[in-house]
């Protein structure tokens, strides 16, 4: 029988995605601010349960199968299993659905860390790519309060050795993370980093205090003070004003998002930056904490 330990979580944009579960939780768990694997220990399916769920895909969608040819792989992070190992998966993968040409996934900075950069080639050439990094900010400071587990250091030399083998990535942002006063800070140390690694996507989300995580009880003992949504948007609004990468697609619509805005930095940027004004304008952000609810995803 088919089963998978925990929630499914994917990028909004791979809607249309198929999706098969590689793994279940998180190879980290411990960033502060997240509770979405928290009670679902990290392994991979062995592969005869990913050919058990093949096999319910080649029953739903027969002759369909061969004209997929985009696959997302499901778990908090399935870069974090060997590279033999996701050769082994995109080989099963291929038996099934003959022209596949993107295996997307979520890939933690210390998934990439752990393969050569002959792995890396390797799997690109077997179609990895659209990898999802959970980012958040620029600052130091703020992804070792957040236990991120990796430095901005960490972040700019993945994100270019992907760069230089032909990996597409994008980059998962958290406006807020670096708590109330230093919206700007962080927008601007945020803006230069992603001016580095050129995502080919930036998605962007909203800190939230999800009340059964350690950010959440931390902000009760006063260690930490969230942004308001005028300082948030700012930082959002000074984020876009900063990206020099004109190709780069700005994703910001997260249901976390109290302003939901899209598009093309090229194309796009200066209506985005406008929707955002306007809302800074008429934000109060007093009636705004009273009526907008962060608790969940
Ligand atoms: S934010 Fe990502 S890396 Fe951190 S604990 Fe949650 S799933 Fe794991």
């Amino acid at each position: 029988m088919l089963s998978y330990k925990g929630t499914i979580y994917r990028p909004p944009i791979e809607a249309y995605t198929l999706l098969l579960p590689v793994t279940e939780g998180c190879s980290h768990n411990r960033c502060k601010f997240c509770n979405m694997y928290r009670d679902v220990k990290f392994r991979m399916l062995d592969l005869s349960e990913i050919d058990a769920w093949l096999n319910e895909v080649q029953r739903v969608n027969g002759d369909y199968c061969t004209e997929i040819e985009r696959i997302y792989l499901v778990g908090a992070d399935p870069f974090a299993i060997s590279a033999s190992n996701l050769e082994r998966v995109i080989n099963l993968i291929r038996k099934y659905l003959p022209n596949v040409k993107v295996v997307s996934m979520y890939a933690a900075i210390r998934n990439i860390m752990s393969k050569t950069d002959a792995q890396l080639e390797r799997l690109k050439n077997l179609g990895v790519n659209d990898l999802y990094v959970g980012i958040e900010s620029g600052l130091d400071d703020v992804l070792s309060y957040l236990t991120k587990g990796n430095t901005v250091e960490d972040i700019r030399r993945q994100c270019q050795r992907l760069n230089a083998i032909g990996i597409r990535h994008m980059s998962l942002l958290m406006t807020g993370a670096a708590g109330k006063g230093r919206g700007v800070e962080s927008a601007l140390a945020t803006a230069e980093l992603m001016n580095e690694i050129k995502p080919d996507k930036i998605l962007l989300t909203t800190m939230s205090a999800f009340p059964d995580t350690k950010l959440a009880q931390e902000i009760d003992e006063g260690k930490f003070t969230l942004a308001g949504e005028t300082e948030i948007l700012t930082e959002e609004k000074i984020l876009l004003e900063n990206l020099n990468l004109p190709t780069t697609y700005f994703w910001a619509a997260h249901s976390l998002d109290s302003v939901r805005i899209a598009g093309y930095l090229d194309k796009n940027r200066d209506e985005m930056i406008h929707t955002l004004e306007t809302a800074i304008e008429n934000m109060d952000d007093e009636h705004f904490r009273q009526t907008f609810q962060r608790n969940h995803l």
